[in-house]
């Protein structure tokens, strides 16, 4: 008689709810913090006969050398760093997670933010560790502190600009923190293009510092790539659990010709933040509204009646994130993504006539 899948599959798996994706068609998306532009069309032509051209009967590039060279250039990343591709940041966290995963090893993070950093702690095998940030989603360092001190973590992950709170942590606080972690630290920079501060000039200040970013923010979501910078040592060791064409040929090819367009890109990343002013003011304007500044692609805010609310957008035809629930600090929490002027003005309209209703 074989053993169902029940009988052997671990209890942590089996106790976890499925990452639930909204179903989006017909709305306008506003969930996911994607880049709502376009690409130019020449550019898309162009990008079309890279497709056509592609070795798909081959395997990648492993290394994917050419790909991590346009990276090091449009990114400043220093010659003394090496750099590490995923298929998307996730899969970095998954591999770093994986690397340290011995016995009772700890993955400590802040909370509330990127929900995959538990989730995958609880894939690997390790303990994960949350501290509670403030109320007003700043760093509480004493309480940090103390965990770290309590639980020697070896891995601490630290979203920065933060998702869904939005903001940048005090770079001093977090400073503190990556001196008194015992472990590795990866920052998670995965909204870096919206924020006007960065880890990565400092990297080599800290030893036992790396740092994360993504293009999936930046325009390209779907085509699936993240990307560590960390020390040689380090990235050595990670790479070893990297599986060896994690990074596919399309996205290789076209990852690298997107990020040439570093223009394109700074005036999409550059419209995005004058939105998001915008759409921060009309926000903080409606009564009953608590709107808080973000230096993402996205603005967190309460309202009463969230999940009203958030039914009554979804039915007016805009699909964002309820976070009504997730979490203690998060009372009555929605999060949208910053999208088009067009798409702001109908979340905006859509808004109000919900609120009205509920
Ligand atoms: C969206 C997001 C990611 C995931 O990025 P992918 O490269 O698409 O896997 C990682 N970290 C944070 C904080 C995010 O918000």
């Amino acid at each position: 008689m074989p053993k169902s899948p029940d009988d052997v599959i671990r209890d942590e798996i089996r106790a976890l709810s499925p990452y639930r994706v909204h179903d989006a068609s017909g709305l306008i998306k506003l969930d996911a913090m994607e880049n709502p532009f376009d690409l130019p069309l020449a550019l898309r032509k162009e990008i079309g006969d890279l497709v056509r051209d592609a070795a798909i009967n081959r395997y990648p590039d492993s290394g994917a050398a050419q790909l991590k060279a346009r990276l090091r250039e449009t990114m400043n990343i220093a010659a003394d760093s090496e750099i590490l591709l995923g298929n998307g940041s996730d899969e970095l966290i998954q591999i770093l997670a994986l690397a340290v995963a011995k016995p009772g090893a700890v993955l400590l993070g802040v909370e509330p933010s990127f929900a995959m950093f538990g989730l995958i702690a609880v894939y690997a095998g390790l303990q994960y560790r949350p501290v509670e940030l403030n109320r007003d989603f700043s760093l509480d360092v004493e309480q940090t502190l103390a965990a770290i001190d309590e639980v020697q973590p070896a891995l601490v992950i630290i979203a920065y600009p933060n998702n869904p709170t939005g903001n940048l942590f005090d770079a001093d606080a977090l400073a503190q923190i990556i001196r008194a972690a015992p472990g590795l630290v990866v920052i998670d920079e995965a909204y870096y293009a919206f924020a006007d501060s960065s880890f990565l000039p400092r990297l080599n200040e800290f030893p036992n510092l790396s740092l994360m970013r993504t293009l999936s923010k930046l325009g390209l979501a779907g085509l699936r790539l993240g990307f560590l910078v960390g020390r040689p040592g380090l990235v050595a060791q990670l790479e070893k659990l990297r599986l060896p064409y994690n990074v596919n040929v399309l996205t290789q090819i076209v990852a690298e010709r997107v990020l040439r367009e570093t223009v394109l890109l700074a005036a999409q990343a550059g419209a995005i933040k004058r939105e998001r002013r915008r759409l921060f003011g009309a926000l903080q304007s409606f009564p009953g509204v608590k709107a808080f500044p973000s230096s993402g692609n996205f603005i967190l805010f309460c309202v009463s009646h969230a999940d009203a609310v958030f039914e009554g957008l979804k039915q007016r035809g805009v699909l964002i994130k309820n976070l009504n629930g997730v979490h203690r600090l998060l009372p009555g929490c929605l999060r949208v993504t910053v999208g088009t002027p067009q798409h702001n003005r109908a979340f905006m309209r859509a808004l109000s006539e919900s609120l009205e209703a509920a």
